[in-house]
């Protein structure tokens, strides 16, 4: 990344020093300053509130989301939505407390409220895809012989992961690995007219034939064949892992899919910080709606 893309805490603070000028760009993202009767919008002193000069009439650009019930100032918000923008390994509740210097319990509702709002697009990959599969979590052993195996698998959360070439991942946490697994993931996440790439196991091959689809055969080592390989996923499943590992530690079940979409946010949106702080603060204005 180079210079020019580089927005850290010293630059928002520069941009965002008080709540009025918070308060002004959220209004601004929104609306015009010139209201519809001829008069112009202008900040209620002391209020969340912009009024027209004329007809009296009252916006508020925060209203319906989640920084208008919030009691935490927007410059406070601002800055977690920074800090965990540019994360690019996560964040966790404790390192957001100790950088916003405020409680546990406000960082760690904050960092819900930020990963809540980050699902992921709707629109379908398209040219050539890779697609994998990959078991997350549970330290608990298959065993020598795999006479553990399936105990060690319901332990693990599953998550499916598709990449367009030079483009947008998406990634789901899914019950198993089974044959209608894989063609609902593919079908949600991948166009018809696609290349699929991905590793030749069983479940894959039905679901596949939907795509022109090409395979490496993991279980014979065989990884790349020319342009037929799933590196990118597997790039980004172990970015994944070590991050959990450094960052996170565990992750429950239960919020999985929110972490995840994290990552894919910061995958897809990685080109730019103050670009991907924008676009953070745009969907949690959105969010609670
Ligand atoms: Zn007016």
């Amino acid at each position: 990344m180079n210079r020019a893309n580089r927005y850290g805490v010293r630059s928002l603070e520069k941009e965002f020093p008080t709540e009025e000028i918070c308060l002004s760009f959220l209004f601004d993202a929104q609306h015009g300053r010139q209201c519809s009767c001829g008069g112009t919008y202008k900040l209620r002193t002391g209020r969340k509130q912009f009024q027209c000069s004329k007809c009296r009439f009252a916006v508020s650009p925060t209203a319906g989301s989640i920084f208008h019930k919030s009691d935490t100032p927007l410059t406070l918000w601002f800055k977690a939505i920074l800090i965990f923008s540019s994360a690019k390994s996560g964040i966790s509740a404790k390192e957001l407390e100790r950088q916003l210097e405020v409680t546990y319990k406000t960082a760690w509702r904050m960092l819900m409220l930020i990963r809540k709002a980050l699902s992921q697009g709707d629109d379908k990959l398209r040219g050539i895809v890779e697609m994998d599969t990959a078991y997350f979590g549970g330290v608990y052993k298959a065993g020598k012989n795999n006479e553990r195996l399936w105990n060690s698998l319901a332990r693990k959360t599953i998550v499916m992961g598709a990449v367009e070439r030079g483009g947008q991942f998406r990634a789901k946490v899914v019950p198993n690995a089974g044959g209608k697994q894989h063609t609902d993931f593919l079908q949600e996440n991948v166009e018809k007219d696609s290349f699929l790439m991905s590793d030749a196991s069983r479940s894959l091959m039905s679901a596949g034939r939907l795509y022109d689809h090409y395979t490496v055969d993991h279980s014979k080592r065989e990884y790349v064949r020319g342009p037929v390989h799933v590196n990118n996923v597997e790039t980004f499943w172990s970015h994944v892992k070590r991050s959990v590992k450094g960052t996170h530690k565990a992750i429950s079940k239960k919020y999985s899919q929110e972490y995840l979409n994290g990552f894919v946010f910061h995958y897809n949106n990685r080109h730019s910080d103050r670009e991907r702080f924008g676009l953070l603060l745009g969907r949690l204005l959105q969010s609670a709606r």
